[in-house]
């Protein structure tokens, strides 16, 4: 029996919806939420004799998002139908992309939790269809079909087998998202279905080179599911092999309530979908001089943002993959640099620290988005830059940022009316210095005795006498001198 420990190989395939005002083939709105069948024509109906005529702007959303991974913009790609039926899907047919994508290969760049950046390869990106959707919910001895999303542009984004944790996978799926919402081609937004994913996990044991069976996840709508869903299947996995089993390659289903996952369909039951060219489309031929205009209208990329604040900002490569993940959050990090360096104190490293330690544990622990934060950056920037001045400690600060939280407030108002400005009074502090060593003779002979450990003590005693208030290394130096 082997008895290496198992490793976890994850594969993501995401269907992004392009941010287009209408369909892919036909001129229908693509709003979401709409009354049932109210954003339909012919061509979503699949009538007879109907045609379908190619969104441009679709297709440059696609180009652009290829270009942003960094993969092969293909000149020549081609749409085909893919077969099968369902009630939902009228014509029969879904019209996608299969032997020639419009993109191939690429990479997202995710951070890890030990500091280092890991490359993520992209096989390929297709373009594709959404269907209509199958109503069953409250109605009885029947199911509606409703067209509103069929035809809706799609981009599909298939990852290599190149994660090895519920964790990478969460990161791969951000770090996609933001990118994608840099570019304005996909909203993003998960709980609507604009982006979907779906999640293939294998396990192996370390070191094995070849590729476990793996079993294809689905019905995963939020990031914290689809990190949920892997952690659980490659559990069951491991444990089905342990038990002397094998992996069955299946789609499975996610169940969010029960926090398990189970068989949806066997590989017996996969479609052969014959995929054959579409008649109805010409091949997509992309000119060089299309594809150099969409590349110059590129904005900033989250990967180009990491090296700029890399040299800009000297932050490690953790810091800034870390802050340049959403353009909301590297916007407020770059205005409170900017904020604090206007009031004559150039520390962006100390505002990536309080960002990604006080705001984003803050932000993380409650729930909310960046978007969503209490404290403005403008705030953030005025209280560390009563840090910086030593109008406040660093421990103080914490305290008024946990009251901006509270009540929105701008720091220096909160440090006057609650009269939290530091004590920098060395005569103050050397009185409460004394007192305390006076206070105390049996630490202090501790002390003297060798037993420096007591030093803790004896600073926090001063500390407590002052609020917190004193100057904390005006304090260390008063008592070592004191103590000596
Ligand atoms: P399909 O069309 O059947 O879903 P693909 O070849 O397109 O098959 O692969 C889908 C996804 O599965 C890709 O993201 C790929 O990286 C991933 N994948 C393939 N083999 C494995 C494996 N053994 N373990 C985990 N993921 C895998
Ligand atoms: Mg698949
Ligand atoms: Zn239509």
């Amino acid at each position: 029996m082997d008895n290496r420990p198992f490793e976890m190989v994850i594969g993501l395939e995401v269907h992004a919806q392009l941010a287009t005002r209408s369909k892919l083939f036909c001129g229908c709105s693509t709003r979401f939420g709409a009354e049932a069948n109210t954003q339909i024509c012919p061509v979503c109906a699949a009538f007879p004799g109907v045609l379908p005529v190619l969104n441009q702007l679709a297709v440059d959303m696609a180009v652009k998002t290829g270009l942003a991974v960094r993969g092969t913009i293909q000149t020549t790609s081609e749409f085909a139908r893919k077969n099968y039926f369902y009630p939902d899907l009228p014509a029969g047919y879904q019209i996608s992309q299969f032997e020639l994508p419009i993109i191939l290969s690429g990479h997202v760049n995710i951070p890890l939790a030990n500091g280092e950046i890991k490359r993520v390869g992209i096989t390929r990106i297709h373009m594709e269809v959404d269907a209509g959707k199958s109503l069953h919910e409250g109605i009885v001895g029947a199911s509606w079909v409703d067209l509103n999303r069929t035809g809706v542009p799609l981009m599909e984004i298939v990852s290599e087998p190149d994660m090895s944790s519920p964790e990478e996978a969460g990161e791969y799926l951000k770090k996609l998202r933001s990118t994608l919402r840099y570019l304005e081609v996909c909203d993003g937004n998960m709980e609507e279905g604009s982006f979907r994913c779906d999640a293939n996990v294998s396990v192996r044991p370390r070191g094995e080179k070849k590729l476990g069976t793996r079993c294809e996840l689905k019905n995963l709508n939020s990031i914290r599911n689809v990190m949920r869903a892997i952690t659980y299947e490659a559990q069951r996995q491991v444990e089905l092999i342990l038990d002397g089993g094998q992996v069955v390659q299946e789609t499975r289903l996610w169940d969010p309530n029960q926090g398990i996952t189970r068989t949806m369909r066997g590989k017996e039951e996969a479609h052969d979908y014959r995929y054959f060219p579409e008649p109805d489309l010409p091949p997509l031929v992309l000119t060089q001089d299309r594809i150099q205009k969409l590349a110059d209208s590129l904005p900033e990329l989250p990967d180009q943002k990491v090296v700029r604040f890399q040299k800009d900002y000297e932050l490690s490569p953790y810091d800034a993959e870390v802050l340049a993940a959403s353009r909301e959050l590297a916007e407020y990090f770059e205005t409170a640099s900017r904020a604090l360096a206007a009031s004559g104190h150039n520390d962006a490293k100390t505002v990536a620290n309080w960002v990604m330690v006080e705001l984003l544990g803050r932000l993380n622990r409650e729930g909310l988005e960046i978007t969503d934060t209490p404290v403005s950056a403008l705030h953030l920037a005025g209280l560390i830059a009563l840090i910086k001045k030593g109008t406040i400690s660093g421990k103080i600060a914490k305290e008024v940022f946990a009251i901006q939280w509270q009540n929105g407030q701008d720091a220096e108002t909160i440090v006057r009316e609650r009269g939290l400005v530091q004590v920098t009074d060395s005569g103050l502090i050397e009185a409460e210095v004394e007192r305390v060593i006076a206070a105390y003779p049996s630490e202090v002979e501790q002390y003297r005795s060798g037993k420096t450990k007591v030093f803790a003590f004896f600073v926090g005693q001063v500390m407590k006498a002052t609020k917190g208030k004193a100057n904390p290394a005006m304090v260390n130096k008063l008592l070592e001198d004191k103590l000596a």
